[in-house]
């Protein structure tokens, strides 16, 4: 009786307790159903999410936690994905806002499920440093794609290409610098600054480190920085994190930028960099070690 009146009161919190583990090669996904999803609907949402599993392998072989939450709910719309936005309660994850009528292969390319799993990968940095976590999930979303073949390397060129000439076109806060505006990023609508700004910090970083006499990729760093110190419900700022990143990489390289990029006052010249990412194979088809099985 006492169960059937908290089900009667507790209205759409009777979902609340709706979890379930999906248990795949790399971890579990903690499934957390926050609607009412039909059995057809889950299923959808399962073989999305295996498929999802296998990309966040494929960005250094591991699940930046074994376990990941996924809170799913519905919204109605003309994408798959709607949106999306990182869950730093543990464990850690994702809710999604989904629409699960549209169909499966929709799920597959929608790019933002790609960048909201980059994000996994280091801890929050703090609003000040809101670039330095968007730049990280914005620089690998197109990776991820191509890993996955969702992207070929002429589209992955093609999505930086706008992107970046989206970030060089704003540019009504010149008077800001990268760390002030990224602040106040979304009062004064300044995203495109703001991510692809952070995108081609990592481009650069990522590029810096395949030249070194021992070239190594952004992927090790992170797959290091995993391995040694990666918190949960944690923050660590921008700076402290490139500061770490350079002990990992034994450079300086990741301060340096971060001081360039911090201090800049409209997006940095892209086109280099991103010629340089081309032929460096940045860009090009995946490895078979790290393509999505
Ligand atoms: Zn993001």
């Amino acid at each position: 009786m006492l169960t059937l009146a908290l089900m009667l009161f507790s209205g759409s919190q009777a979902h609340a307790n709706d979890l379930e583990n999906l248990s795949l090669e790399g971890g579990t996904f903690l499934i957390d159903w926050r609607d009412e999803f039909s059995s057809a609907e889950k299923q959808k949402m399962r073989d999305w999410l295996r498929h999802m599993g296998n990309v966040v392998t494929s960005l250094h072989g591991t699940w930046p936690r074994e376990r990941i939450r996924i809170a799913l709910k519905k919204y109605n719309s003309s994408s798959a994905v709607v949106f999306g936005r990182v869950l730093r309660q543990r464990p850690e994850g994702i809710l999604f806002y989904v629409n699960p009528a549209r169909p499966a292969q929709e799920f597959i390319s929608s790019w933002t499920s790609y960048h909201e799993f980059g994000h996994l990968f280091i801890p929050y940095p703090g609003r000040a440093d809101v670039w330095f976590s968007e730049g990280l999930a914005s620089y690998y979303q197109n990776i991820l794609q191509l890993r996955a073949g969702v992207l070929t390397s002429t589209e992955v060129r093609a999505r930086y290409e706008a992107a970046f000439d989206r970030g060089d076109k704003d540019d009504r806060h010149a008077d800001l610098t990268l760390g002030e505006l990224s602040e106040d990023m979304r009062n004064r609508g300044a995203f495109m600054r703001v991510y692809w700004s952070g995108a081609l910090y990592f481009m650069e970083a990522d590029l810096a480190l395949r030249s070194l006499p021992r070239p190594m990729t952004l992927d090790d760093v992170l797959r290091d920085y995993n391995a040694c110190c990666l918190p949960e419900g944690e923050t660590r700022s921008g700076r402290s994190l490139a500061a770490t990143f350079d002990r990992l990489s034994g450079t300086t390289l990741f301060t340096e930028l971060y001081n360039k990029y911090e201090n800049s006052h409209a997006m940095p010249a892209w086109q280099t960099v991103l010629k340089q990412a081309g032929e460096a194979g940045l860009l090009a088809a995946p490895l078979s070690e790290t393509a999505v099985k």
